[in-house]
């Protein structure tokens, strides 16, 4: 075994062999795998081992697409051919007319990605999988690239090219302990003697957190048990002709795949099971759980009624093995939080599908820092505080028992909720809010007109339009109020923190006291990376001169860790998070200013306290620190309040607006608003797969301005010209929003891909950001957009278009 390398994958499953075979596509060779057992001992070798190209995120379908491409290249390789079935097939089933829509939804996005999905009736389901009833079925999703690989041919493959190229595999190598060292590497100890990396890669499957407790880490990841029965031959599939289809259903939960002349067939049963959660005996290793069929009963009825051929079969053998799970179903496949040189690939629920993909974009961002996709939908530091092993648990049942379930726009499941709150929660819930959760926190979405309204879950505009339309409407007119919490907001106090953020950031930082500045910080690839308010506080009671950073609520470990990895050694910079402590109350509207006026001291007008104006002040008696800053296009103040007075401010101001028509509104208005302003949202709108003159940012960038974080890979970058361009669309229908992913094309071809729509109220018209071939992103441009299968006028508009010249705000 050698005593040093450059990266140590710990774990020999799917997610670490391919780890390791593309850190050395990457032409990384100085790199080893180290399993406790032998290779796919952990839950790989049982796998049931499907392959499939569906997601529901463009970054899914790509790694997936990856694997596929992988696969097939490896069985094909004379050298070291792995059994695969490419191109069988696979049909998601659907019994309601909603996921239907969704299905053409998904096709509509996965064109995009090159991916042609086929939505198609419940009479041709049954052409193609000759062993399904139609009862009770509408149609389905077909994905001609599905098919089932040998899970154990497939690592040992992958093991073999890395070692080719220079890796080296350690079985039965035990990693007991890591140390990490002053300069950030790291010596991982082992039954077998110790071996110092510069990183590590944590693959554990199920056992990650015994490896995530070696340096300290709790994983939001928790194992299930997962049942698959293997039946005896089948006729019906010899008669076929044909391999079957793999078949998913969302309406009874269970899948299906052929096996040699019969099928496997794995249940999501409702009364599931976690594993694990006490402890994991050293010695389960190529194991699995007791069988216990009686558990499945429920599932195993519905599939039965949809293959009639199924009971009249023998079970020839039964698999229950543990499944990983994170908290929003998708794999933690990045950087670990908090952490230096550490990465982790863990929580893959599909790992043996999805892990080429996996493997793929882990190594990439080892290697370069980022990925050519967006990785926000796997990145580890995508979940916070919240994420605690019983949240986990929680969640992981609940996504167990929906796994083919798929979310709808504006749906948030009821398990592990509330789990981040203030002292408003109870008191918004009163006053008849609907939530939505952003990164574990309970943000009001709008307020119901009665305890017993629900919404249909649908693709298109529901029963909430005319709601959202009045909260946008007493905010235009008069004047709303909002909560926003879990907003994320550091601290950054000492001498060099403007030199230090205007090193990060690619434009002018404002360091004025008083005066409130946006940024925009990229990647070393130009590329953007977050979006940050700065807001310069003076000196006061309340503490030194300092630096307020805003970001998005779920940028809270993302943001921290891209800021803690810059300070020069010798720079006088610190940097606390203050987002659990303060919650931001927005006023918005004309009559703003008269409700701040009546309740906090001091002068408050347009000559006073300008727009990008920050004071600290009292809301009735509570601390605040007040932003003249606008999300919605209207006069509005952001009221910054320590929780413990955010009752009392509240309280305040609700007496204050109550002769000036103050109402609340929620989440959803702000996002109609913000996109009749053109504003953008981190991680929809705002990608690293972009850089900011692409995404329509130039007026914050000052090449001139220095160096900063990015600048040659930008300046190179726009010799080159933009790949792609972020404009306005207005949609012709007010059936549906756009949705984000979904494809814009022109002449048969895509052109142009949505990151986020909404109707826009004050303007009346249906509303959409997209990135489209720069010669398409003129004003007037006429492109159409595929919403949920149907092909719908599309057409480039300026990105403001409520009050363009920003009075509004300003006045
Ligand atoms: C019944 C069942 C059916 C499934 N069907 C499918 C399917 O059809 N399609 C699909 O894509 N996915 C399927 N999955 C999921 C898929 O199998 C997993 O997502 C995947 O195998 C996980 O791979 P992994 O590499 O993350 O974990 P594992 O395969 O568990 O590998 C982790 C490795 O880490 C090693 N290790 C752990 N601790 C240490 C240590 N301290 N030191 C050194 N080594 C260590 C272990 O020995 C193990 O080999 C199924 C899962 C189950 C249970």
């Amino acid at each position: 075994m050698k005593s040093r390398t450059k990266v140590a994958v710990i774990g020999g499953g799917i997610a670490g062999c391919s780890t390791l075979y593309h850190l050395t596509q990457e032409r990384w060779s100085d790199v080893v795998l180290i399993e406790r057992d032998e290779l796919t001992s952990g839950t790989t070798w049982h796998s049931a081992a499907q392959v499939t190209n569906f997601g529901m995120t463009q970054t899914m379908v790509g790694l997936k697409s990856h694997s596929i491409a992988l696969y097939k290249k490896l069985r094909d390789d004379p050298d070291y051919p792995v059994g695969y079935h490419h191109g069988d097939g696979g049909i998601r089933l659907a019994n309601t007319e909603a996921q239907m829509q969704a299905y053409r939804h998904f096709s509509s996005m996965a064109r995009g990605m090159g991916v042609e999905f086929e939505v198609i009736d419940a009479e041709e389901c049954a052409r193609r999988h000759p062993l399904i009833s139609t009862e009770n079925l509408l149609g389905g999703l077909w994905d001609g690239e599905d098919g089932d690989i040998d899970p154990a041919q497939l690592c040992q493959a992958l093991a073999f090219h890395a070692r080719k190229a220079g890796a080296e595999v350690y079985r039965s190598t035990d990693v007991t302990a890591l140390t990490q060292h002053g300069d950030d590497t790291w010596t991982v100890h082992t039954n077998r003697g110790d071996i110092d990396a510069d990183i590590v890669v944590n693959a554990c499957g199920y056992r990650v957190n015994e490896v995530g407790t070696m340096m300290g880490v709790q994983h939001p990841v928790a194992s299930m048990e997962h049942q698959y029965f293997v039946t005896e031959d089948i006729p019906a599939i010899a008669e076929a002709g044909h391999r079957m289809p793999l078949l998913r259903c969302p309406i009874s939960d269970y899948y299906s795949r052929q096996e040699k002349g019969g099928l496997l067939v794995g249940f999501y049963e409702q009364d599931c099971k976690t594993w694990g959660m006490d402890g994991i005996s050293p010695a389960f290793s190529n194991d699995l759980c007791p069988d216990d069929l009686d558990r499945v009963m429920d599932v195993l009825e519905g599939a039965f009624e949809r293959m009639p051929a199924l009971a009249e079969v023998g079970i020839k053998r039964i698999v229950n093995g543990p499944i990983t799970y994170t908290i929003d179903g998708a794999p933690l496949v990045g950087p670990i939080p908090g952490k230096r040189n550490a990465f982790c690939i863990i929580g893959l629920r599909a790992g043996v599908g999805e892990g080429g993909g996996h493997g793929w974009l882990l190594a990439q961002q080892i290697v370069h820092g980022e990925a050519c996709y967006d990785t926000w939908v796997i990145d580890p530091r995508r979940f916070t505080g919240h994420a605690t092993v019983e949240l986990t648990a929680l969640k992981a049942i609940e996504d167990y028992q929906n796994e083919f379930r798929f979310h709808f726009p504006h749906e948030h499941r009821p398990a592990g909720r509330p789990a981040k709150t203030t002292p408003l929660t109870p008191v918004l819930a009163a006053e008849g809010a609907e939530f939505t959760v952003v990164n574990g926190w309970e943000r009001v979405d709008y307020i119901k007109p009665s305890p017993e309204f629900h919404p249909s879950l649908s693709f298109d505009f529901d029963e909430t339009f005319d709601l959202i339309a009045a909260e946008v409407a007493n905010v235009q007119t008069n004047v709303g109020l909002c909560e926003v919490n879990g907003f994320n907001r550091f601290e950054i106090t000492g001498t060099d923190r403007h030199t230090f953020l205007d090193r990060l950031c690619c434009g002018t930082v404002a360091k004025r006291a008083g005066r409130v500045g946006l940024g925009y910080l990229l990647n070393a690839h130009g590329m953007l990376k977050t979006e940050a308010t700065f807001a310069n506080l003076p000196a006061s009671d309340r503490g030194p001169e300092r630096v307020w950073y805003g970001s998005a609520a779920a940028a809270e470990f993302h943001d921290m860790d891209w800021l803690l990895s810059h300070p020069g050694a010798d720079e006088d910079v610190q940097i606390r998070s203050l987002t659990n402590d303060q919650t931001i109350l927005v006023l918005a509207g004309p009559k703003a200013r008269d409700v701040l006026s009546a309740c906090a001291r001091g002068d408050w007008s347009a000559q006073a306290f300008p727009w990008l104006s920050v004071r600290e002040a009292f809301v009735g008696f509570a601390p605040a620190t007040i932003m003249a800053v606008s999300f919605s296009g209207e006069l509005a103040y952001e009221i910054h309040v320590p929780n413990a007075s955010l009752y009392p401010a509240y309280l305040a101001l609700r007496e204050a607006g109550s002769s000036h028509g103050l109402k609340l509104f929620g989440a959803r208005a702000v996002d109609s608003m913000r996109m009749e302003k053109g504003f953008l949202h981190w991680k929809a709108d705002i990608l690293t797969e972009f850089d900011p003159f692409e995404t329509g940012l130039s007026r914050f960038v000052k090449l001139d301005k220095g160096d900063f974080v990015g600048r040659d890979a930008l300046l190179k970058r726009r010799e080159n010209g933009p790949t792609k361009r972020l404009v306005t669309l207005e949609i012709a229908t007010d059936r549906a929003p756009a949705h984000g992913g979904a494809s814009l094309m022109r002449d048969g071809r895509v052109v142009g891909t949505i990151t986020s729509g909404d109707w826009g109220h004050r303007v009346g018209k249906n509303l959409a950001y997209a990135f489209v071939e720069p010669e398409l992103s003129n004003a007037g441009t006429a492109i159409e957009l595929d919403l949920c299968g149907e092909m719908v006028p599309a057409t480039v508009i300026p990105a403001t278009i409520y009050d363009p010249k920003f009075r509004l705000l300003r006045a």
